[in-house]
């Protein structure tokens, strides 16, 4: 049987330097050169690793990955070794030229991320005027190379009220999909997270217009870092007398809420390994030790995948095994990445 705790998705962080200063960025990072990120060799040596022993899809992100010089040589190396590789980006570096080599090392999506409808709200939100206009120009000429690309959006009380406007910037603009994050507050989403963070209410209340509008568009709407969706999607489903299947609700009947550490987990540009890169607690590091190595016996991936170890509500929900809890917001409400879910407002029939 094969392992079902195999990694599913590889987010690398190649570089925490980033052009833009937005105010829920995870990294915190600056415009400036940081010390001590991976070179060549060990990147190459870890893709071998990583090959070795799952064919993930490889997240090249930051920072802002454009910024480093060797990222299409990176891509091309990972896609010799059989590894899916996406961009997770800004948007708003990419002319023709980048466009062009984005092809040419066989990339097979880009994930940009948009924030507001337009410019007036996308670009406070991202810290620096122009963004927006530049991200949208950046999506449009992948388009015009046939590069595939999906809008990311995170989710506030900054945007709320434009969701369906954002669909409908994402239908229009040609991206295959819609990727809505709901706000973890890591980084400097610490400090924006009292005033821009949805109370739980609120965001049940969306994950319930989320999966009303998955019905209605074309595009692939998924709900990223949302883990109670995955009950969400259960509890509509069995109001309509149906049992949730592929066909009707694609990838998130066959998956789970939350992956880090079992499907998921986040390598950052010093080569420290965490779960996700919302979480950040490190598992080890690939100058000391190899990728499976970390993957297969560290303590915290483990504990990760053993629903048992899930504390208060979460511990006992019948939706625990599907769903889990975002383990990030718990780290940062309790500081016990195995405690109940801030931000869930069901309570668990079993008790
Ligand atoms: S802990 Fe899970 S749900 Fe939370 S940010 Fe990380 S991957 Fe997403
Ligand atoms: S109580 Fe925890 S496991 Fe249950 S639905 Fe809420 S977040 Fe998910």
């Amino acid at each position: 049987m094969k392992d079902p705790n195999l990694p599913r998705l590889v987010f690398w962080e190649l570089t925490k330097k980033c052009n833009l200063a937005c105010a829920h960025c995870r990294a915190e990072a600056e415009d400036i050169d940081y010390s001590g990120e991976l070179g060549q060799n060990d990147i190459q040596r870890t893709i071998d690793d990583i090959a070795s022993l799952a064919d993930p899809i490889l997240v090249l992100t930051g920072g802002e990955p454009l910024y480093r010089k060797d990222v299409f040589k990176i891509a091309t190396y990972a896609n010799k070794k059989g590894l899916r590789v996406a961009l997770a980006t800004n948007g708003t570096l990419i002319d023709k030229k980048i466009a062009r080599k984005i092809k040419d090392a066989g990339i097979a999506r880009v994930s940009i991320s948009i924030d507001g409808k337009d410019a007036q709200s996308h670009d406070p939100f991202r810290g620096i005027p122009g963004s927006f206009d530049a991200a949208i120009r950046g999506s449009k000429l992948l388009m015009d190379e046939g590069v595939e690309f999906q809008f990311n959006t995170t989710i506030t009380k900054r945007n709320i009220d434009m969701v369906d406007d954002i669909l409908a910037l994402a239908e229009t603009s040609g991206a295959c999909a819609l990727h809505f994050f709901m706000l973890v507050p890591v980084g400097c989403g610490v400090e924006i997270a009292e005033t821009d963070m949805l109370s739980p209410e609120k965001y049940e209340e969306t994950l319930h217009w989320f999966y009303n509008r998955s019905k209605e568009t074309s595009l692939e709407f998924k709900a990223t870092c949302a883990p109670h969706y995955y009950r969400v999607i259960r509890e509509e489903a069995h109001k309509e007398n149906r049992k949730i299947n592929f066909e009707q609700d694609g990838m998130a009947a066959m998956t789970k809420g939350c992956l880090a550490g079992s499907g998921v987990c986040f390598i950052s540009h010093r080569g420290d390994i965490q779960p996700c890169g919302y979480l950040p607690l490190v598992a080890g590091n690939v100058l000391e030790k190899s990728f499976t190595d970390i993957w297969k016996d560290s303590d915290l991936f483990k504990s990760l995948r053993d629903v048992n170890q899930l504390k208060g509500k979460c511990g006992i929900c019948e939706y625990n095994r599907v769903c889990g809890g975002c383990r990030a917001r718990s780290y940062h409400a309790k500081d016990d990445y195995l405690e109940e879910e801030p931000f869930c407002i069901y309570q668990p029939k079993r008790n």
